[in-house]
């Protein structure tokens, strides 16, 4: 079943999360998300790889929401069989003094350009294991600190030992996020020089070997993104012949620090946009973090409409997404309004249908959906209601909300319901929806449905960001703080907006957000020609989507990390 993808050299790319299609819930968030869109863009470019990651078979969680709007988790089990193929092979991890068994399933990516890539979801629930271990891999960024080291020893050791067990022929390894730097230790024991070569008092490993195998990717300034485990714990569960020692030299001498051992075991590493790249470099001294800005994926992000109109006006824009610099001459404005209208009228009967809300289809609407959480400040919008009232007096609009907050991420869940109770205090002047349970198809929905897509980060926390690309792609421009990937993809009126400016204050950005609604993009929108914000949609497509894409971002990965 593997011979087809085992007979050449691949990148084997490595993710806690991985968004593959909506049914399989094997991601939670962005990362997952640009997870799916890197290996998506390795299909179409037929880039070599296969991808490694949880089976997460009760996946993130269903977030419902109660009438008081607050969020309510449920496991999300999944159809694994329906998806994916189980492998024959297992490898054995020690865990906890144990021997843990892990499997694997194969799920093939088929491209629809004809590439084919496959990914292995690995998997603990085997009748060898004993029942705690088999649900090791049950709960994406569920459980404990112990459970998670245990998902990282599964991802990240397990991960090396299945391939070559495999008959995989693995030429890098491309750690996205510091979740699977274990892998690191595995490669070291595996290349350390024999015993009777190593004099009294050296270390056996072959430290820069290891480096020149390895690329990582960090994704977030944010500290709690960056697991760390105390060193007692990493004694107890992670017992793989390794002296702490050198553990210690290697991930920190306080407590092991992923993030850390990540670094140190990589010769690439790359931030994920170019002022992610910058806080990046003076979180870690003595580090040198490249910049690779994230992209998303064409085909993928690309609602039908769309599609349509790029194959009809700029055919070759799947495999070239270049081409699409040429939208704001060579496709008509009606058409580009044609296609939005139809993506808006989607998003309309999909809010009818799970909130019973009538939106307006002449009234625009603005989108705000990613994980609710304090940095992304999802309530900035809402700071002052009377005043947005008195916007919308003038110029009538619309609020599409969505996002699930982590299950132990408490002023994340206080965010969604207080959203929930701005919702009801607007309601007769703005109406405000919030769709419960986010997800990849909600987020295709949602970016192309919209007439404007807002972001409000409190800098420079956003390291990149993506759904605002997703939006780009259907002809939706941002209105945004200037934060990751928006500092490159900004130029004011001509893609979308920016709300205050690089040098502002972060306080004022309630204010300046309402100022440009009211004095810019809403009469803009209103005007009785139209053209005028056609081209905003046209510059987004030209300007943004024909670079914001994981096409562009996976040729950088392929010169830069993986063919050193
Ligand atoms: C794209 C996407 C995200 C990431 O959105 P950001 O704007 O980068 O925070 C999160 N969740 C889902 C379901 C997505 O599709």
């Amino acid at each position: 079943m593997l011979d087809e993808f085992t007979h050449v050299p691949r990148v084997a790319y490595f993710s806690m999360e991985i968004a593959l299609r909506n049914e399989i819930h094997t991601y939670a968030g962005g990362l997952g998300i640009l997870a799916g869109d890197t290996v998506r863009s390795a299909v179409d470019l037929k880039l070599p790889m296969v991808a490694v990651s949880l089976v997460s078979r009760a996946g993130y969680f269903h977030q419902q929401i109660d009438n008081q709007g607050r969020q309510v988790e449920q496991a999300a089990f999944w159809e694994i069989q329906h998806w994916a193929h189980a492998l024959d092979a297992k490898i054995a991890v020690p865990i906890d003094g144990r021997t843990v068994w892990v499997g694997a399933w194969l799920y093939v990516i088929e491209g629809h350009m004809g590439g084919r890539q496959p990914v292995l979801l690995l998997d603990t629930d085997l009748d060898e294991n004993q029942p705690g271990d088999r649900e090791i891999t049950h709960y994406l960024y569920g459980g404990d600190e112990t459970y998670r080291l245990k998902q990282e020893i599964v991802l990240g050791i397990g991960g090396v030992r299945l391939l070559q067990a495999l008959g995989f022929t693995v030429r890098h390894y491309h750690m996205n996020e510091g979740h699977s730097a274990l892998l690191g230790l595995e490669l070291l024991r595996r290349y350390a020089y024999p015993a009777e070569d190593v004099r009294q008092g050296e270390s056996p490993y072959d430290v820069p070997r290891v480096r020149d195998l390895c690329s990582f990717t960090t994704h977030t300034p944010i500290e709690a993104g960056h697991d760390r485990f105390p060193y007692d714990l990493v004694r107890r569960v992670l017992d793989n012949g390794f002296d702490i020692e050198t553990i210690k030299r290697l991930a920190g001498e306080d407590s092991l620090n992923m993030t850390r051992l990540a670094l140190n075991l990589s010769e690439y590493v790359n931030g994920v946009a170019k002022k992610h790249a910058e806080v990046s470099n003076a979180m870690f001294p003595g580090y040198l973090v490249h910049a690779i800005t994230n992209g998303v994926h064409p085909f993928t992000w690309a609602t039908e409409g769309f599609r349509q109109l790029y194959d009809h006006y700029l055919p070759g824009w799947c495999h070239e997404p270049q081409l699409l610099m040429r939208a704001d001459c060579c496709i008509p404005e009606t058409a580009i309004w044609e296609a939005h209208v139809q993506a808006k009228q989607h998003l309309i009967e999909k809010v009818q249908a799970l909130t019973g809300v009538s939106l307006q289809p002449d009234i625009p609407i603005l989108g705000f959906a990613r994980r609710m959480t304090a940095y992304k400040r999802p309530d900035l919008l809402f700071s002052d209601l009377e005043r947005l009232q008195e916007i919308a007096r003038s110029h009538p609009f619309q609020i599409v909300l969505a996002g699930k907050a982590h299950p132990r991420d408490e002023h994340g869940k206080q965010l969604i319901e207080q959203l929930h109770a701005h919702a009801r205090t607007l309601s007769g002047t703005v109406p405000v929806v919030y769709l419960p349970d986010y997800d990849m198809a909600l987020a295709q929905l949602l970016t192309s449905g919209v007439d404007v897509w807002l972001n409000t980060p409190l800098p420079p926390l956003e390291a990149s960001g993506t759904s605002g690309m997703k939006a780009a792609f259907n002809g939706v421009p941002n209105l945004s703080v200037l934060d990751g990937w928006w500092i490159e993809g900004c130029i004011e009126g001509v893609t979308g907006w920016a709300i205050g400016n690089l040098a502002g204050m972060p306080n004022d950005n309630a204010r300046l957000l309402y100022d440009k609604l009211e004095q810019v993009l809403l009469p803009l929108y209103f005007n009785e020609d139209r053209s005028g914000w056609i081209k905003v949609m046209k510059g987004a497509i030209s300007k943004n989507a024909s670079y914001f894409n994981s096409h562009r971002m996976m040729l950088r990965y392929a010169t830069e990390a993986y063919s050193r």
